[in-house]
Protein backbone atom coordinates (compact mmCIF):
# COMPACT_ATOMS: atom_id res chain seq x y z
CA UNK A 1 0.00 0.00 0.00
CA UNK A 2 1.44 3.18 -1.01
CA UNK A 3 1.79 6.07 1.76
CA UNK A 4 -0.68 8.35 -0.01
CA UNK A 5 -3.66 5.72 0.21
CA UNK A 6 -3.29 5.04 3.93
CA UNK A 7 -5.81 6.39 5.95
CA UNK A 8 -5.05 8.24 8.01
CA UNK A 9 -7.93 8.15 10.54
CA UNK A 10 -7.41 4.42 10.97
CA UNK A 11 -3.82 4.70 11.85
CA UNK A 12 -4.96 8.03 14.18
CA UNK A 13 -7.23 5.16 15.77
CA UNK A 14 -4.86 2.45 15.98
CA UNK A 15 -1.95 4.27 17.83
CA UNK A 16 -3.54 6.99 19.85
CA UNK A 17 -7.19 6.00 20.16
CA UNK A 18 -8.33 9.33 18.82
CA UNK A 19 -11.29 9.31 16.29
CA UNK A 20 -10.81 13.03 14.96
CA UNK A 21 -7.69 15.40 13.95
CA UNK A 22 -6.99 18.14 16.18
CA UNK A 23 -6.68 21.13 14.49
CA UNK A 24 -4.58 21.34 11.56
CA UNK A 25 -3.40 17.80 12.53
CA UNK A 26 -4.70 15.89 9.14
CA UNK A 27 -2.93 18.84 7.10
CA UNK A 28 0.11 18.93 8.48
CA UNK A 29 0.34 14.91 8.48
CA UNK A 30 0.02 14.80 4.59
CA UNK A 31 2.30 17.09 4.30
CA UNK A 32 5.16 15.29 6.13
CA UNK A 33 4.07 11.76 4.78
CA UNK A 34 4.16 13.40 0.94
CA UNK A 35 8.06 14.53 2.12
CA UNK A 36 7.99 18.09 2.18
CA UNK A 37 9.01 20.56 4.60
CA UNK A 38 7.12 21.62 6.58
CA UNK A 39 6.00 24.21 9.41
CA UNK A 40 3.93 24.43 12.44
CA UNK A 41 2.72 27.12 14.49
CA UNK A 42 -0.01 26.18 17.17
CA UNK A 43 -0.62 27.32 20.18
CA UNK A 44 0.52 25.07 23.69
CA UNK A 45 -2.02 22.40 23.82
CA UNK A 46 -2.46 22.33 20.40
CA UNK A 47 -1.10 18.97 19.67
CA UNK A 48 1.71 19.44 17.80
CA UNK A 49 3.37 16.57 18.92
CA UNK A 50 0.91 14.01 17.30
CA UNK A 51 1.98 15.73 13.74
CA UNK A 52 5.44 14.26 13.49
CA UNK A 53 4.31 11.46 15.72
CA UNK A 54 2.01 9.92 13.31
CA UNK A 55 3.99 10.02 10.12
CA UNK A 56 6.85 8.84 12.18
CA UNK A 57 5.03 4.93 13.03
CA UNK A 58 3.98 5.32 9.72
CA UNK A 59 6.90 5.70 7.19
CA UNK A 60 9.89 3.46 7.00
CA UNK A 61 12.88 4.55 8.52
CA UNK A 62 13.70 6.30 11.72
CA UNK A 63 12.34 9.73 12.57
CA UNK A 64 14.89 12.58 14.17
CA UNK A 65 12.88 14.16 17.01
CA UNK A 66 14.84 17.62 18.15
CA UNK A 67 13.94 18.81 21.44
CA UNK A 68 15.43 21.05 24.49
CA UNK A 69 14.61 19.46 27.26
CA UNK A 70 14.73 15.79 28.73
CA UNK A 71 12.00 15.63 30.49
CA UNK A 72 9.84 16.42 27.66
CA UNK A 73 11.67 13.91 25.51
CA UNK A 74 11.07 11.46 28.21
CA UNK A 75 7.37 11.93 28.70
CA UNK A 76 7.19 11.07 24.78
CA UNK A 77 8.74 8.18 24.72
CA UNK A 78 7.06 6.55 27.80
CA UNK A 79 4.36 7.28 26.50
CA UNK A 80 4.75 6.09 22.88
CA UNK A 81 6.59 2.65 24.49
CA UNK A 82 3.00 2.40 26.22
CA UNK A 83 1.00 2.07 22.79
CA UNK A 84 3.76 -0.45 21.45
CA UNK A 85 4.80 -3.89 22.13
CA UNK A 86 8.36 -2.72 20.91
CA UNK A 87 9.90 -1.29 23.62
CA UNK A 88 12.60 -0.02 21.29
CA UNK A 89 9.85 1.74 19.13
CA UNK A 90 11.42 5.19 20.59
CA UNK A 91 14.49 5.61 22.01
CA UNK A 92 16.28 9.12 23.64
CA UNK A 93 19.79 9.13 23.03
CA UNK A 94 21.65 11.39 25.41
CA UNK A 95 25.10 12.15 27.16
CA UNK A 96 23.71 9.84 29.92
CA UNK A 97 23.20 6.38 28.32
CA UNK A 98 26.37 3.84 28.97
CA UNK A 99 27.97 2.28 26.32
CA UNK A 100 25.71 -1.08 26.10
CA UNK A 101 22.39 1.06 25.91
CA UNK A 102 23.85 2.90 23.24
CA UNK A 103 25.02 0.27 21.32
CA UNK A 104 20.94 -1.09 22.07
CA UNK A 105 19.53 2.11 20.45
CA UNK A 106 21.79 1.82 17.29
CA UNK A 107 21.17 -2.15 17.05
CA UNK A 108 16.87 -1.13 17.05
CA UNK A 109 17.77 1.56 14.76
CA UNK A 110 19.56 -0.58 12.40
CA UNK A 111 16.93 -3.01 12.66
CA UNK A 112 13.94 -0.60 11.79
CA UNK A 113 12.56 -1.24 14.95
CA UNK A 114 13.35 2.42 16.34
CA UNK A 115 10.85 5.07 14.68
CA UNK A 116 11.27 7.90 16.94
CA UNK A 117 14.46 8.99 18.12
CA UNK A 118 14.82 11.52 20.33
CA UNK A 119 18.03 13.72 20.92
CA UNK A 120 18.64 16.81 22.45
CA UNK A 121 20.61 19.56 19.99
CA UNK A 122 24.54 19.32 21.66
CA UNK A 123 23.67 15.33 21.42
CA UNK A 124 23.34 15.81 17.48
CA UNK A 125 26.74 17.56 16.83
CA UNK A 126 29.14 14.70 18.30
CA UNK A 127 30.93 13.00 15.14
CA UNK A 128 30.04 8.85 16.51
CA UNK A 129 26.05 9.87 16.07
CA UNK A 130 26.44 11.76 13.12
CA UNK A 131 28.39 9.07 11.60
CA UNK A 132 26.14 6.31 12.52
CA UNK A 133 22.90 7.81 11.29
CA UNK A 134 24.20 9.12 8.19
CA UNK A 135 24.10 5.66 7.17
CA UNK A 136 20.43 4.73 8.25
CA UNK A 137 17.29 5.21 7.04
CA UNK A 138 15.77 8.72 8.38
CA UNK A 139 12.06 9.57 7.65
CA UNK A 140 12.04 13.41 8.28
CA UNK A 141 13.64 15.63 10.84
CA UNK A 142 11.58 17.24 13.33
CA UNK A 143 12.71 20.17 15.65
CA UNK A 144 10.46 20.34 18.56
CA UNK A 145 10.49 24.08 20.21
CA UNK A 146 11.97 25.91 17.00
CA UNK A 147 11.64 29.16 18.14
CA UNK A 148 14.73 28.61 20.32
CA UNK A 149 16.40 28.86 17.26
CA UNK A 150 15.67 32.52 17.64
CA UNK A 151 17.14 35.55 19.57
CA UNK A 152 14.15 37.03 19.28
CA UNK A 153 11.95 34.17 21.00
CA UNK A 154 11.40 33.83 24.48
CA UNK A 155 14.05 30.43 24.83
CA UNK A 156 16.88 31.40 22.90
CA UNK A 157 19.17 28.64 22.43
CA UNK A 158 22.36 28.58 20.43
CA UNK A 159 23.12 24.91 20.02
CA UNK A 160 20.31 25.04 17.70
CA UNK A 161 22.19 27.57 15.56
CA UNK A 162 23.88 24.11 14.51
CA UNK A 163 21.03 22.51 13.42
CA UNK A 164 21.15 22.90 9.81
CA UNK A 165 24.99 22.15 9.26
CA UNK A 166 24.20 18.86 11.25
CA UNK A 167 21.32 18.11 9.33
CA UNK A 168 23.03 18.42 5.86
CA UNK A 169 25.89 15.91 7.39
CA UNK A 170 23.56 13.40 8.35
CA UNK A 171 21.43 13.86 4.82
CA UNK A 172 20.86 16.43 2.33
CA UNK A 173 17.70 15.71 1.06
CA UNK A 174 15.72 14.49 4.75
CA UNK A 175 12.70 16.51 4.96
CA UNK A 176 12.50 19.05 7.60
CA UNK A 177 9.62 19.60 10.50
CA UNK A 178 10.01 22.59 11.95
CA UNK A 179 7.18 23.16 15.29
CA UNK A 180 7.12 25.56 17.58
CA UNK A 181 4.24 27.66 19.83
CA UNK A 182 6.01 30.88 18.94
CA UNK A 183 4.14 32.60 16.64
CA UNK A 184 5.53 36.14 16.01
CA UNK A 185 6.72 36.86 12.55
CA UNK A 186 9.89 37.81 13.33
CA UNK A 187 10.44 34.66 15.11
CA UNK A 188 9.13 32.34 12.47
CA UNK A 189 11.44 34.46 9.53
CA UNK A 190 14.69 33.18 12.24
CA UNK A 191 13.15 29.85 11.55
CA UNK A 192 12.55 29.27 8.27
CA UNK A 193 16.21 31.28 7.28
CA UNK A 194 18.27 29.30 9.72
CA UNK A 195 16.86 25.67 8.75
CA UNK A 196 16.89 27.02 5.47
CA UNK A 197 13.45 26.05 4.71
CA UNK A 198 12.00 29.24 3.30
CA UNK A 199 9.71 26.62 0.42
CA UNK A 200 8.24 24.56 3.53
CA UNK A 201 4.48 24.17 3.64
CA UNK A 202 3.38 26.47 6.27
CA UNK A 203 0.65 25.69 8.54
CA UNK A 204 -0.56 28.36 11.03
CA UNK A 205 -3.35 27.72 13.60
CA UNK A 206 -5.00 31.07 15.02
CA UNK A 207 -3.69 32.11 18.15
CA UNK A 208 -7.05 33.56 19.20
CA UNK A 209 -8.49 32.44 22.97
CA UNK A 210 -11.59 34.11 22.94
CA UNK A 211 -12.16 32.51 26.55
CA UNK A 212 -9.80 34.86 27.85
CA UNK A 213 -10.62 38.43 29.26
CA UNK A 214 -7.41 40.77 28.92
CA UNK A 215 -7.29 43.38 31.36
CA UNK A 216 -4.25 45.76 32.81
CA UNK A 217 -4.34 48.12 35.48
CA UNK A 218 -2.17 50.67 36.40
CA UNK A 219 0.33 49.24 39.56
CA UNK A 220 0.40 51.41 42.68
CA UNK A 221 2.20 51.36 46.11
CA UNK A 222 -1.21 49.26 46.55
CA UNK A 223 -1.15 46.81 44.04
CA UNK A 224 -1.07 43.68 47.22
CA UNK A 225 -4.39 45.18 47.98
CA UNK A 226 -5.46 45.18 44.31
CA UNK A 227 -4.78 41.66 43.92
CA UNK A 228 -5.90 40.62 47.30
CA UNK A 229 -9.43 42.06 46.91
CA UNK A 230 -9.53 40.15 43.03
CA UNK A 231 -8.90 37.08 44.50
CA UNK A 232 -11.52 37.36 47.19
CA UNK A 233 -14.03 38.10 44.27
CA UNK A 234 -13.08 34.76 43.83
CA UNK A 235 -12.78 32.65 46.28
CA UNK A 236 -12.31 29.30 45.75
CA UNK A 237 -11.03 29.78 42.17
CA UNK A 238 -7.53 28.90 41.05
CA UNK A 239 -5.08 31.22 39.88
CA UNK A 240 -1.81 32.01 39.09
CA UNK A 241 0.39 35.23 39.89
CA UNK A 242 3.28 36.17 38.48
CA UNK A 243 6.42 37.71 39.88
CA UNK A 244 9.30 39.00 38.44
CA UNK A 245 11.16 38.39 41.36
CA UNK A 246 11.86 35.42 44.07
CA UNK A 247 11.52 38.14 46.87
CA UNK A 248 8.07 39.53 45.71
CA UNK A 249 7.13 35.76 45.31
CA UNK A 250 7.97 34.82 49.02
CA UNK A 251 5.99 38.49 50.31
CA UNK A 252 3.03 38.25 47.75
CA UNK A 253 2.37 35.17 48.79
CA UNK A 254 2.82 35.62 52.69
CA UNK A 255 0.33 38.65 52.24
CA UNK A 256 -1.95 36.60 50.76
CA UNK A 257 -1.70 33.82 53.13
CA UNK A 258 -2.11 36.52 56.18
CA UNK A 259 -4.97 38.06 54.68
CA UNK A 260 -6.82 34.35 54.31
CA UNK A 261 -6.09 32.99 50.92
CA UNK A 262 -5.03 29.58 50.51
CA UNK A 263 -1.21 30.81 48.37
CA UNK A 264 1.96 29.04 47.94
CA UNK A 265 5.06 30.56 46.62
CA UNK A 266 7.20 28.65 43.48
CA UNK A 267 10.12 30.20 42.64
CA UNK A 268 13.82 28.07 41.42
CA UNK A 269 15.11 29.19 44.77
CA UNK A 270 13.17 25.96 46.79
CA UNK A 271 14.18 23.07 46.75
CA UNK A 272 13.16 20.17 44.29
CA UNK A 273 10.98 19.01 46.91
CA UNK A 274 9.46 21.88 48.29
CA UNK A 275 8.63 23.31 44.68
CA UNK A 276 7.17 19.96 43.79
CA UNK A 277 4.64 19.69 47.06
CA UNK A 278 3.56 22.90 45.51
CA UNK A 279 2.77 22.48 42.45
CA UNK A 280 1.09 19.16 43.26
CA UNK A 281 -0.73 21.20 46.01
CA UNK A 282 -2.36 23.85 43.44
CA UNK A 283 -2.92 20.81 41.09
CA UNK A 284 -4.71 18.73 43.41
CA UNK A 285 -6.71 21.89 45.04
CA UNK A 286 -5.06 21.90 48.35
CA UNK A 287 -4.34 25.39 47.45
CA UNK A 288 -6.47 28.09 44.93
CA UNK A 289 -2.97 30.08 44.17
CA UNK A 290 0.31 29.58 43.48
CA UNK A 291 2.79 32.76 43.45
CA UNK A 292 5.50 32.27 40.96
CA UNK A 293 8.19 33.22 38.83
CA UNK A 294 8.10 31.58 35.51
CA UNK A 295 10.24 28.61 36.49
CA UNK A 296 6.21 27.52 37.08
CA UNK A 297 3.90 26.67 33.77
CA UNK A 298 6.30 24.74 31.64
CA UNK A 299 4.20 21.72 31.19
CA UNK A 300 1.76 22.96 33.45
CA UNK A 301 -1.72 21.51 32.31
CA UNK A 302 -4.56 22.52 34.75
CA UNK A 303 -7.26 23.09 32.45
CA UNK A 304 -9.54 25.43 35.32
CA UNK A 305 -7.11 28.06 36.19
CA UNK A 306 -9.53 31.04 36.24
CA UNK A 307 -7.23 33.79 36.41
CA UNK A 308 -3.40 34.80 35.76
CA UNK A 309 -2.05 37.71 37.17
CA UNK A 310 1.00 39.71 36.48
CA UNK A 311 2.07 41.70 39.54
CA UNK A 312 4.91 42.14 37.22
CA UNK A 313 4.76 42.65 33.32
CA UNK A 314 6.92 40.39 31.32
CA UNK A 315 9.83 41.34 29.13
CA UNK A 316 8.28 40.34 26.29
CA UNK A 317 4.32 40.20 24.32
CA UNK A 318 5.31 36.69 23.59
CA UNK A 319 6.05 35.20 27.67
CA UNK A 320 2.74 37.47 28.15
CA UNK A 321 0.85 35.77 25.73
CA UNK A 322 2.30 31.86 27.07
CA UNK A 323 1.83 32.53 30.87
CA UNK A 324 -1.70 33.83 30.74
CA UNK A 325 -2.44 31.18 27.98
CA UNK A 326 -2.30 28.60 31.21
CA UNK A 327 -5.67 30.47 32.23
CA UNK A 328 -9.19 28.71 31.18
CA UNK A 329 -7.65 25.72 29.13
CA UNK A 330 -10.77 23.84 29.58
CA UNK A 331 -13.01 26.86 28.01
CA UNK A 332 -14.56 28.49 30.69
CA UNK A 333 -13.66 31.95 31.93
CA UNK A 334 -9.43 33.18 32.28
CA UNK A 335 -9.20 36.19 33.41
CA UNK A 336 -5.25 37.73 32.50
CA UNK A 337 -4.53 40.93 34.39
CA UNK A 338 -1.70 42.36 34.33
CA UNK A 339 -0.59 45.09 36.56
CA UNK A 340 1.26 47.79 34.99
CA UNK A 341 3.81 50.80 35.82
CA UNK A 342 6.27 52.07 33.85
CA UNK A 343 9.04 52.59 36.28
CA UNK A 344 9.51 48.05 35.83
CA UNK A 345 10.14 48.59 32.36
CA UNK A 346 12.83 51.11 33.74
CA UNK A 347 13.90 48.71 35.76
CA UNK A 348 14.19 45.90 33.17
CA UNK A 349 16.09 48.41 31.09
CA UNK A 350 18.36 48.93 33.53
CA UNK A 351 19.03 45.46 34.03
CA UNK A 352 19.95 45.04 30.13
CA UNK A 353 21.80 48.08 30.09
CA UNK A 354 25.08 45.90 31.15
CA UNK A 355 24.74 43.56 27.69
CA UNK A 356 25.91 43.35 24.44
CA UNK A 357 24.48 45.68 22.07
CA UNK A 358 22.69 43.59 19.80
CA UNK A 359 21.14 41.91 22.85
CA UNK A 360 20.27 45.31 24.07
CA UNK A 361 18.17 46.09 20.73
CA UNK A 362 16.45 43.29 20.81
CA UNK A 363 15.23 43.35 24.68
CA UNK A 364 14.46 46.97 23.68
CA UNK A 365 11.93 46.17 21.23
CA UNK A 366 10.42 43.83 22.91
CA UNK A 367 9.94 45.64 26.15
CA UNK A 368 8.73 48.58 23.36
CA UNK A 369 5.72 46.46 22.11
CA UNK A 370 4.82 45.47 25.73
CA UNK A 371 4.99 49.03 26.37
CA UNK A 372 2.30 49.57 23.89
CA UNK A 373 0.22 46.76 24.78
CA UNK A 374 0.03 48.56 27.98
CA UNK A 375 -0.78 51.76 26.80
CA UNK A 376 -2.95 51.03 24.03
CA UNK A 377 -6.18 52.23 24.00
CA UNK A 378 -7.19 49.76 21.47
CA UNK A 379 -8.63 46.00 21.78
CA UNK A 380 -6.07 44.52 23.79
CA UNK A 381 -6.87 41.11 22.01
CA UNK A 382 -6.54 42.75 18.89
CA UNK A 383 -2.96 44.15 19.70
CA UNK A 384 -1.82 40.94 20.76
CA UNK A 385 -3.11 38.52 17.79
CA UNK A 386 -1.53 41.74 15.37
CA UNK A 387 2.07 40.80 17.37
CA UNK A 388 1.47 37.29 15.97
CA UNK A 389 0.48 38.33 12.85
CA UNK A 390 -2.69 37.55 12.75
CA UNK A 391 -5.78 40.25 12.32
CA UNK A 392 -8.81 40.79 13.86
CA UNK A 393 -12.05 42.22 13.89
CA UNK A 394 -13.62 43.10 17.61
CA UNK A 395 -17.02 43.39 15.56
CA UNK A 396 -16.66 39.77 13.98
CA UNK A 397 -14.00 38.00 15.49
CA UNK A 398 -14.67 35.81 18.56
CA UNK A 399 -14.20 36.97 21.78
CA UNK A 400 -14.42 40.81 20.38
CA UNK A 401 -15.59 42.42 23.27
CA UNK A 402 -13.18 40.37 25.94
CA UNK A 403 -10.96 43.12 27.36
CA UNK A 404 -11.18 46.44 29.25
CA UNK A 405 -10.67 48.63 26.95
CA UNK A 406 -13.65 47.51 24.74
CA UNK A 407 -15.94 47.39 27.60
CA UNK A 408 -15.05 50.44 29.44
CA UNK A 409 -12.96 52.62 26.55
CA UNK A 410 -10.56 55.04 27.69
CA UNK A 411 -11.28 58.43 27.68
CA UNK A 412 -9.53 60.32 24.85
CA UNK A 413 -8.52 63.75 24.96
CA UNK A 414 -6.45 65.96 22.19
CA UNK A 415 -2.79 66.75 23.31
CA UNK A 416 -1.58 68.48 19.97
CA UNK A 417 -0.41 71.30 22.21
CA UNK A 418 1.23 69.35 24.97
CA UNK A 419 2.97 67.31 22.24
CA UNK A 420 4.27 70.19 20.55
CA UNK A 421 5.69 71.52 23.67
CA UNK A 422 7.23 68.15 25.14
CA UNK A 423 8.76 67.57 21.69
CA UNK A 424 10.24 71.13 21.01
CA UNK A 425 11.31 70.76 25.24
CA UNK A 426 13.48 67.68 24.12
CA UNK A 427 14.99 69.50 20.56
CA UNK A 428 15.87 72.59 23.10
CA UNK A 429 17.43 71.10 25.55
CA UNK A 430 19.25 69.13 22.80
CA UNK A 431 18.06 65.82 22.88
CA UNK A 432 20.57 65.59 26.63
CA UNK A 433 17.76 64.13 28.99
CA UNK A 434 15.65 60.72 30.15
CA UNK A 435 12.24 61.18 30.51
CA UNK A 436 12.58 62.09 34.44
CA UNK A 437 14.53 65.09 33.03
CA UNK A 438 12.50 65.87 30.50
CA UNK A 439 9.14 65.96 32.68
CA UNK A 440 10.92 67.83 35.64
CA UNK A 441 12.27 70.53 33.07
CA UNK A 442 8.53 70.83 31.97
CA UNK A 443 7.27 70.78 35.17
CA UNK A 444 9.82 73.53 36.39
CA UNK A 445 11.83 71.60 39.03
CA UNK A 446 15.59 71.32 38.91
CA UNK A 447 17.80 69.03 39.85
CA UNK A 448 21.92 68.56 39.51
CA UNK A 449 22.10 67.86 36.16
CA UNK A 450 19.43 69.74 34.71
CA UNK A 451 21.45 73.26 37.15
CA UNK A 452 24.94 71.57 35.22
CA UNK A 453 23.35 72.49 31.82
CA UNK A 454 21.59 75.67 32.94
CA UNK A 455 18.45 74.21 31.97
CA UNK A 456 16.50 75.68 34.53
CA UNK A 457 17.60 79.34 32.86
CA UNK A 458 15.92 78.31 29.77
CA UNK A 459 12.55 79.70 28.12
CA UNK A 460 10.90 76.86 28.49
CA UNK A 461 11.42 75.60 31.63
CA UNK A 462 8.32 75.42 33.41
CA UNK A 463 6.35 76.15 30.71
CA UNK A 464 4.40 72.80 31.06
CA UNK A 465 3.63 73.49 35.29
CA UNK A 466 0.02 73.42 34.84
CA UNK A 467 0.19 69.95 34.42
CA UNK A 468 1.30 67.38 36.76
CA UNK A 469 4.54 65.53 36.68
CA UNK A 470 2.61 62.00 35.83
CA UNK A 471 0.35 63.58 32.63
CA UNK A 472 3.92 64.21 31.23
CA UNK A 473 4.92 60.96 31.49
CA UNK A 474 2.19 59.81 30.53
CA UNK A 475 1.86 61.18 27.72
CA UNK A 476 5.94 61.06 26.82
CA UNK A 477 5.45 57.31 26.96
CA UNK A 478 2.48 57.84 24.50
CA UNK A 479 4.70 59.57 22.33
CA UNK A 480 7.62 57.14 22.48
CA UNK A 481 4.84 54.38 21.50
CA UNK A 482 3.97 56.18 18.82
CA UNK A 483 6.94 56.68 17.16
CA UNK A 484 7.73 60.60 17.72
CA UNK A 485 10.72 59.71 20.40
CA UNK A 486 13.30 57.14 20.97
CA UNK A 487 15.18 55.89 23.44
CA UNK A 488 19.06 55.90 22.74
CA UNK A 489 20.71 52.49 23.64
CA UNK A 490 24.12 53.61 23.45
CA UNK A 491 23.63 56.20 25.77
CA UNK A 492 21.56 54.16 28.35
CA UNK A 493 17.68 55.84 28.51
CA UNK A 494 18.24 59.37 26.67
CA UNK A 495 15.39 60.29 24.46
CA UNK A 496 15.60 61.30 21.34
CA UNK A 497 13.78 62.76 18.49
CA UNK A 498 12.86 60.32 15.55
CA UNK A 499 12.21 61.29 11.91
CA UNK A 500 8.98 61.52 12.84
CA UNK A 501 8.84 63.71 15.55
CA UNK A 502 11.08 66.44 13.68
CA UNK A 503 8.28 66.38 11.39
CA UNK A 504 5.98 66.87 13.80
CA UNK A 505 7.56 69.38 15.03
CA UNK A 506 7.38 71.19 11.45
CA UNK A 507 3.46 70.02 11.04
CA UNK A 508 1.47 69.73 14.36
CA UNK A 509 -1.18 67.15 13.88
CA UNK A 510 -4.31 66.31 16.43
CA UNK A 511 -2.69 63.55 18.68
CA UNK A 512 -5.47 62.26 21.22
CA UNK A 513 -4.20 61.20 24.39
CA UNK A 514 -5.73 57.85 26.15
CA UNK A 515 -6.41 57.83 30.07
CA UNK A 516 -5.66 55.43 32.00
CA UNK A 517 -9.17 53.47 32.92
CA UNK A 518 -10.78 54.55 36.34
CA UNK A 519 -11.01 51.44 39.21
CA UNK A 520 -13.27 50.87 42.01
CA UNK A 521 -10.79 50.67 44.87
CA UNK A 522 -13.45 50.29 47.44
CA UNK A 523 -12.05 48.58 50.09
CA UNK A 524 -13.88 45.39 51.00
CA UNK A 525 -12.15 45.27 54.38
CA UNK A 526 -8.83 45.64 55.90
CA UNK A 527 -5.29 44.20 54.87
CA UNK A 528 -2.84 43.20 56.93
CA UNK A 529 0.52 43.81 55.10
CA UNK A 530 2.90 40.54 55.87
CA UNK A 531 6.19 40.96 57.59
CA UNK A 532 9.21 41.23 54.97
CA UNK A 533 10.14 37.56 54.39
CA UNK A 534 13.64 36.83 55.44
CA UNK A 535 14.96 35.46 51.87
CA UNK A 536 15.84 39.28 51.08
CA UNK A 537 19.06 39.77 49.57
CA UNK A 538 20.41 38.59 46.63
CA UNK A 539 20.44 34.68 45.67
CA UNK A 540 24.18 34.28 45.70
CA UNK A 541 23.85 30.74 43.76
CA UNK A 542 21.16 31.93 41.40
CA UNK A 543 23.74 35.03 40.91
CA UNK A 544 26.58 32.87 40.05
CA UNK A 545 24.18 30.58 37.71
CA UNK A 546 23.48 33.29 36.05
CA UNK A 547 26.95 34.90 35.86
CA UNK A 548 28.47 31.26 34.57
CA UNK A 549 25.29 31.02 31.92
CA UNK A 550 26.21 34.19 30.24
CA UNK A 551 29.86 33.44 30.39
CA UNK A 552 29.29 30.46 28.56
CA UNK A 553 27.33 32.22 26.26
CA UNK A 554 29.16 35.17 25.38
CA UNK A 555 32.07 32.24 24.74
CA UNK A 556 29.98 31.07 22.49
CA UNK A 557 29.55 34.24 20.59
CA UNK A 558 33.14 35.28 21.11
CA UNK A 559 31.98 38.44 22.91
CA UNK A 560 33.16 39.79 26.26
CA UNK A 561 31.04 38.13 29.33
CA UNK A 562 29.54 40.94 31.06
CA UNK A 563 28.66 41.57 34.53
CA UNK A 564 25.96 41.05 36.17
P1 LIG B 1 1.66 20.93 21.93
O1 LIG B 1 2.99 20.26 21.74
O2 LIG B 1 1.15 21.57 20.69
O3 LIG B 1 1.65 21.90 23.08
P2 LIG B 1 0.78 18.31 22.63
O4 LIG B 1 1.35 17.59 21.49
O5 LIG B 1 1.49 18.19 23.93
O6 LIG B 1 0.57 19.84 22.29
O7 LIG B 1 -0.76 17.85 22.79
C1 LIG B 1 -1.61 18.44 23.72
C2 LIG B 1 -2.70 17.45 24.11
O8 LIG B 1 -3.59 17.25 23.04
C3 LIG B 1 -2.17 16.10 24.50
O9 LIG B 1 -2.79 15.72 25.70
C4 LIG B 1 -2.58 15.20 23.36
O10 LIG B 1 -2.78 13.88 23.77
C5 LIG B 1 -3.87 15.85 22.90
N1 LIG B 1 -4.20 15.55 21.50
C6 LIG B 1 -3.38 15.66 20.44
N2 LIG B 1 -4.01 15.33 19.29
C7 LIG B 1 -5.26 15.00 19.64
C8 LIG B 1 -6.42 14.56 18.90
N3 LIG B 1 -6.39 14.42 17.59
N4 LIG B 1 -7.54 14.33 19.60
C9 LIG B 1 -7.58 14.49 20.94
N5 LIG B 1 -6.54 14.89 21.69
C10 LIG B 1 -5.39 15.14 21.06
MG1 LIG C 1 4.98 20.37 22.29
Amino acid sequence: MGLTEINLHEQLKKYFGFSQFKGLQEQVIKSIVSNEDTFVIMPTGGGKSLCYQLPALIKDGTAIVVSPLIALMKNQVDALRSISSQEGIAHVLNSSLNKTEINQVKLDITNGVTKLLYVAPESLTKDEYVDFLKEQTISFLAIDEAHCISEWGHDFRPEYRNLKKIIKRIGDDIPIIGLTATATPKVQEDILKNLNMSNANTFKASFNRPNLYYEVRPKTKEVFSDIIRFIKKRTGKSGIIYCLSRKSVEELAQTLQVNGISAVPYHAGLDAKTRAKHQDMFLMEDVDVVVATIAFGMGIDKPDVRFVIHHDIPKSLESYYQETGRAGRDGGEGHCLAFYAYKDIEKLEKFMSGKPVAEQEIGHALLQEVVAYAETSMSRRKFLLHYFGESFETETGDGGNMDDNIRNPKTKTEAKDEVTLLLKTIKDTNELYKSKEIVNTLIGKSNALIKSHKTDAHELFGKGKDKDASFWMALLRQVLVAGYLKKDIESYGVVKLTKRGKDYLNNPQSFMMSEDHVYDSNAEGDIIVATKSKSTGPDEKLMKMLKDLRKSVAKRKELPPFVI
